[in-house]
């Protein structure tokens, strides 16, 4: 729904007001960086088109209720005359799957007002579907609309282009990525607002740097492990460590980091005991890393594992309390 977009409010209102009149084209190109909410825009505007119970705002002439029928087929995929089509396994679209959507959009709506067709990434089709798409764009079964949504809209073929006006999507205010964050992926406010601060005002690109974040710690804390199933020398352990807190950074992003490597390494730890103890494998949080944890259960055995997470388990209440995360990590590295 419109009222739920965060940010872009002239572009929003824009369209909710042409839906309202009935101006809205036939085909639209809607276009801007990634990861700023432009396929959310493209279903608010199937909703809006949509929807058997519409209401209006001062801001909104038009928006949908959310709550009939029609709105909750849409947010649940499966409303017949709102159609997505985006990249398939190869990363690109291909010329059936335009071939079908054409087929579709000749015929009325089965139930909606307008058929809406959402094409995601759109600059993923390939040249053959872009030719397959033309015609169909240079004269819109008058039934349909056809959203092109994309972040590299000059990949497409002039072709297209010429028949899509494009609406211009710019990049989120740290404030609104951070309002997303919270509101849909259930970050707390610091860690919103840290995220949102380093992510050219795309809430895809804060989730993103973070999975790489998750990634990067839990490498960290594998490879700590099997330095440390390696070498019971304290020098060449604490060598280890600095790496770990050494990295560039403010003091509090230093702690944040070694509090994510730390979380890792538990969860690692809990997994090397149930290697260990023979228990059900289903059960392995980091199934994927199986192959490389089998090895260190000859050292991490089940009684050692369980006293190395004890340990994490402590290192982490200590980084909450406020100590010194390199005092903290010199000082776990000596217990694993
Ligand atoms: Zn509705």
């Amino acid at each position: 729904m419109f009222r739920f977009i965060v940010g872009h409010r002239r572009l929003v209102a824009l369209l909710s007001r042409a839906i309202a009149r009935e101006t809205l084209p036939p085909a639209l190109l809607l276009a801007g960086p990634p990861g700023i909410g432009k396929r959310r825009v493209a279903l608010a505007v199937a909703s809006a088109v949509n929807c058997l119970q519409p209401r209006s705002s001062p801001e909104l002439e038009r928006d949908a209720c959310g709550e009939c029928a029609a709105c909750r087929r849409i947010a649940r995929g499966v409303h017949p005359d709102v159609i997505v089509v985006e990249p398939g396994d190869t990363g690109s679209i291909k010329i059936e799957q335009v071939r079908d959507v054409v087929d579709r959009a000749g015929y009325r709506p089965f139930e909606g007002r307008r058929r809406v067709v959402v094409i995601d990434e759109a600059d993923s089709l390939v040249s053959a579907a872009q030719n397959a798409l033309l015609k169909t764009l240079e004269e819109p079964p008058s039934a349909s609309i056809f959203l092109l949504v994309s972040s590299m809209p000059d990949a497409l073929l002039s072709t297209v282009r010429s028949r899509c006006p494009r609406l211009r999507f710019g990049a989120l205010a740290p404030a609104e990525v951070s309002e997303v964050l919270i509101r849909d992926h259930g970050y707390g406010e610091p860690d919103a607002r840290a995220a949102a601060a380093d992510a050219d005002g795309s809430v895809g690109r804060a989730l993103a740097a973070e999975s790489a974040d998750l990634t990067d710690a839990r490498e960290d804390a594998r490879r700590l492990l099997e330095h440390t199933a390696r070498s019971g020398d304290p020098t060449r352990r604490l060598d280890l460590v600095k790496d770990l807190t050494a990295k560039k950074g403010t003091a509090a992003s230093e702690r944040d980091r070694l509090s994510v490597c730390l979380r890792a390494m538990a969860s690692l730890l809990r997994d090397l005991g149930v290697l260990s103890s023979g228990a059900d494998r289903r059960i392995l949080a980091n199934a994927d890393l199986e192959s490389q944890l089998e090895p260190l259960t000859a050292a991490f055995g089940h009684d050692r594992s369980l006293r190395a997470y004890a340990a994490v388990d402590r290192a982490l209440g200590a980084l909450e309390r406020n100590a010194s995360p390199k005092v903290v990590a010199d000082w776990l590295v000596l217990q694993l």
